[in-house]
């Protein structure tokens, strides 16, 4: 036990000063891993973290825009041939939501939905320019799935500043077994490239435990976010939603979603990795144990509330029915109580990085 602990912590440090690892000593992090790794690893990454963003926690206003989506993801609630009630937010309730979100101090809105194909390229441009017109400072997150590079281009253009797009899996295999068969590995990575060519700051990910997933996997996904070094990383576990292929599957664990945030940090201390809503979901302590573990961004539901239980990527998400000013409140109010404070400002990536040295 003693000696694994040490040899680990030793791979620890390595990944701290090198930021690489070889795939095989990321996979003997995940398989040899016991509680003393653990630990040392939320130690050593919140301490990066400390670092480069003091105690500041990042805050995002999400607006869940569309639940609408031309996809099967096998994991999804939102997922195509599941029945549920459908909606689509107009541009006068996007704003509404962004508003609320300004009011909030959220200075960053992060426009999310399925792939809504509704939303052509001119009507996300509309979108877009109309935010940028009332919220100059703000910036501007997209969430929106896989587009065509003139779209991604057009929807920069006007305004959008960052793209989350979590790759899901970086093993083609285990991809092609989340997704149906014309999703592939390799038009999301390619929408990976664009994304980051075009300038946006791009987010990657994957959940933790999702069904066939294994230690191989999760090595072979930090491989690829140390290769690829997005600027932003969410990760969280897999929790099943119910009608979909995967309702009967097992969730996938704290202990480990956090373990993985550890990791992420100290392979890279100036990212922003969210305490993501599935952390939360899973587990009340959800949300701090990922800040603990490195985590320094939340990601605030302002969808409206009369839609906001429409949008179930899995069952049991949290921030279904609460108020967002209280909801607010109650984030600052954990924050206080371990430590962290609520930042008010865009959180940019690079910004961050020159301010904050
Ligand atoms: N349609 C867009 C954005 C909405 S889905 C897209 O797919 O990118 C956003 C994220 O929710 C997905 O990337 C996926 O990783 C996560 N998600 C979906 N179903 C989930 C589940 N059952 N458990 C945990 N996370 C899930
Ligand atoms: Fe649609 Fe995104 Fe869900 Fe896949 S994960 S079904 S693209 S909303």
């Amino acid at each position: 036990m003693e000696d694994y602990s040490s040899n680990l912590i030793r791979l620890l440090e390595q990944l701290e000063r090198e930021q690489t690892l070889p795939v095989e000593n990321y996979e003997r992090l995940i398989t040899e891993r016991n509680d003393t790794v653990i630990r040392v690893a939320a130690e050593m990454a919140r301490h990066l973290c400390d670092r480069f963003f003091s105690r500041n926690v990042y805050t995002r206003g999400l607006i869940e825009f569309s639940n609408i989506c031309q996809n099967d993801c096998f994991y999804c609630g939102l997922r195509h041939s599941k029945s549920i009630r459908r909606y689509r937010l107009t541009l006068d309730e996007i704003l509404r939501s962004c508003r609320l979100a300004w009011e909030l101090d959220y200075r960053t809105f992060v426009l999310q939905s399925g792939e809504d194909m509704y939303f052509t390229r001119d009507r996300l441009v509309e979108i877009i320019q109309s935010i940028r017109e009332e919220f100059p400072e703000a910036a501007l997150t997209l969430s929106i799935g896989e587009r065509d590079r003139a779209c991604y281009q057009a929807c920069f253009d006007a305004g959008a500043d960052r793209f989350l797009l979590r790759h899901e899996s970086a093993d083609a295999e285990h991809y092609a077994s989340l997704h149906p068969a014309g999703l592939a590995l390799e038009s999301r990575m390619q929408c990976l490239q664009d994304l980051k060519e075009i300038g946006y700051q791009v987010g990657a990910g994957f959940m933790v435990g999702s069904p066939g997933q294994t230690a191989r996997h999760i090595a072979q996904d930090l491989k690829f976010i140390e290769t690829f070094d997005p600027e932003m990383v969410g990760v969280g576990p897999f929790i099943p939603s119910e009608g979909t292929p995967f309702a009967e599957e097992k969730a996938g664990s704290l202990e480990l979603s956090c373990y993985v945030v550890s990791l992420l940090r100290i392979q890279n201390p100036q990212r922003l990795i969210p305490a993501t809503t599935a952390v939360a979901s899973l587990n009340p302590e959800g949300r701090i144990r990922a800040l603990d573990s490195g985590a320094n961004v939340i990601m605030p539901n302002v969808t409206p509330l009369n839609v906001r239980g429409d949008y179930m990527l899995y069952n049991g998400k949290i921030c279904i029915t609460e108020e967002a000013h209280a909801y607010r409140d109650s984030v600052d109010a954990l924050l206080a109580k371990h430590g962290y404070e609520r930042h008010v400002g865009r959180g940019d990536y690079k910004e961050d990085r020159h301010a904050l040295r």
